[in-house]
């Protein structure tokens, strides 16, 4: 294969903490070895209509303590047609861009996939909230949105106490209750509903196990709760949060609040979690490039980074880690 003398980075799908170290340390790395390294804005978008930016030192330094994805992201229906895939292509020889970084999504990985059939070797980098992905333990965001969302409930766990009310927090994961899962388990919370528990067990999760909980929570005289809700439950409504309170107040006294958490969730500076993450497997991803290997994706096993196929990376079968899943409902009733 031929060896990569220019590099394109793009972020692609929801932006996620982390993003901007994985630009610095592709830049950083593509330097050392010889290679150049050129931003491509607003994700697959940017690509098809050319909006190839130079990066320089002082630029990619100043995005290491940003949230958010300096370099923009979009979402692009065009990736979905073979006609925007050719376009992305054309732009990629064009600018005489050898290889390609893309950092997102299950989705931006099909994108890459589509682009490294066509010829240009691409690598992705797991760049979601939800960790849901799986053929990577981590993905490069999560643990910062983790730590935002275990603040605000033990914030909102204060004031439930003081009130004996019970919380409801609604957080983010869609089709991966992880974010929930890690949450609740370390800010104590007493109840956990994600979407995997519902695939498992049927449409309707057991609300009397729930009305359960809580009343032996009461009887032990632990009179206030947490009970962190995916946003990702099946319910018809996107409010899961105000309809699991309608229901938990039409079937007891209890006084219950809800709180949808939001954007505030993803925001804000990354962990060093996530910026090793990002920089390790950006580092990863500029070496395979470096060496002419595309159509690899990068991710952490047992806390080591490791590359593999896209496809079979998409392939890996989200798990219900439901072993955790029991581990916060049993520390909660534990007495
Ligand atoms: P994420 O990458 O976070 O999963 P999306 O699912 O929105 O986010 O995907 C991001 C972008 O990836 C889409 O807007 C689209 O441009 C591209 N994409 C998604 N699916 C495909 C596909 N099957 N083929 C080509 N590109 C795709």
């Amino acid at each position: 294969m031929k060896a990569v003398k220019k590099i394109g980075i793009l972020t692609s799908g929801g932006d996620a903490p982390g993003m901007n170290n994985a630009v610095w340390a592709a830049y950083r790395c593509a330097l050392s070895n010889g290679i150049e390294l050129v931003g491509i804005r607003h994700g697959y978008k940017g690509l098809i209509d050319d909006e190839i930016i130079e990066l320089d030192t002082r630029q990619v330094d100043s995005m290491l303590n940003e949230g958010g994805t300096v370099i923009k992201t979009a979402r692009c229906l065009e990736m979905l047609e073979d006609e925007g895939r050719d376009k992305a292509v054309e732009t990629l020889k064009k600018h005489e861009i050898n290889g390609l970084i893309v950092i997102g999504g299950d989705g931006s990985f099909r994108g890459a996939s589509e682009i490294s059939r066509r010829g240009i070797p691409v690598i992705c980098l797991p760049g979601t909230i939800d960790n849901d992905l799986a053929y990577t333990d981590f993905t490069i965001g999560f643990d910062t949105v983790c730590n935002t969302v275990v603040d605000a409930i033990m914030k909102i766990r204060d004031t439930m106490r003081s009130h004996n009310r019970i919380g409801i927090v609604q957080v983010m994961g869609r089709h991966c209750g992880d974010i929930a899962l890690f949450t609740g388990l370390a800010a104590g919370a007493d109840y956990v509903l994600v979407p995997e528990m519902q695939d498992k067990y049927g449409e309707t999760f057991d609300f009397s196990n729930l009305m359960n909980h809580l009343n032996m929570m009461w009887a032990a005289n632990k009179h206030y709760g947490i009970i962190v809700v995916a946003e990702g439950i099946y319910w018809r409504t996107p409010d899961r949060a105000k309809m699991l309170r309608e229901m938990i107040e039409s079937n007891s006294n209890y006084e219950v609040r809800e709180t949808i958490l939001g954007y505030m969730q993803r925001g804000g500076a990354p962990t060093v979690y996530d910026r090793r993450l990002a920089i390790e497997s950006a580092v990863r991803a500029v070496e395979l490039l470096s060496k002419g290997t595309g159509n690899r994706a990068v991710g952490i096993r047992r806390n080591e980074i490791f590359d593999m196929d896209i496809l079979e990376a998409l392939a890996t079968p989200l798990v219900f880690k439901e072993e955790l899943y029991n581990l916060v409902n049993s520390l909660s009733t534990s007495r």
